[in-house]
């Protein structure tokens, strides 16, 4: 299947966006973003994110067997296009604070993260008040599974966007790449928010204050 010209360009622009943040080193990352009611388009594996062409990105259709050449990831894109419809674009990170954050919440199911305002990134969140609770699942090599784990508690909440893989990155999605990119953004700056308060504790207690 070709891709057209904008849905590639929606994908190499993020790439270069999110790269540029420092979130996807080391080739790791994927993005995809829907094409229509049966397929996706998806970063190829390995490739460097920040400098990805038409060439690196491939078509999925869904509820079909894997093409060649895609992420290892993919059925945990392909998980979430299928089961909702208005799932538009799907980013994956491997940020710092995405890593760090959620080792320290290892033992724990979510991450709650109250009092920040940018809580109001995220769609259906209007007020500060809210927490926004980030789902935190294990970390595993076995895609298949995690997909299936991941199918459960997204329909169980209604406003999750996003979640993060122990140790290994940040999920985030949204009905179109625009809101995808929001949601990331939100997401990312909430975990990096996490990451600089425990830095800045562990500061005030060593001087004493
Ligand atoms: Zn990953």
């Amino acid at each position: 299947m070709t891709i057209q010209d904008h849905v590639a360009r929606e994908i190499i622009d993020v790439g270069a966006w999110v790269a540029a943040r420092g979130w996807v080193p080391a080739t790791s990352g994927n993005f995809s973003r829907r094409i229509d009611a049966k397929t996706f388009a998806i970063t190829a594996s390995g490739v460097d994110k920040g400098t990805l062409s038409t060439a690196d990105i491939r078509a999925v259709t869904l509820w079909s067997p894997l093409p060649s050449g895609v992420s290892a990831e993919t059925p945990i894109h392909m998980a979430l296009y299928e089961d909702d419809p208005n799932v538009g674009a799907v980013l994956h990170t491997h940020s710092l604070a995405a890593t760090v954050v959620s080792l320290a919440h290892a033992q724990d199911t979510k991450i709650a993260l109250s009092d920040y305002e940018i809580v109001k990134g995220i769609r259906g969140y209007r007020s500060h008040a809210e927490t926004f609770e980030l789902p935190l699942f294990s970390n595993s090599q076995d895609m298949d599974q995690l997909a299936k784990e991941i199918r459960i508690q997204v329909k169980a909440q209604p406003r999750m966007f996003g979640f993060v893989l122990c140790g290994h990155g940040l999920y985030a999605w949204g009905s179109d790449m625009r809101e995808a990119r929001r949601h990331t953004e939100a997401i990312e700056f909430l975990l990096a928010c996490e990451l600089d308060k425990g830095r800045y504790r562990r500061s005030r207690t060593d001087r004493g204050s």
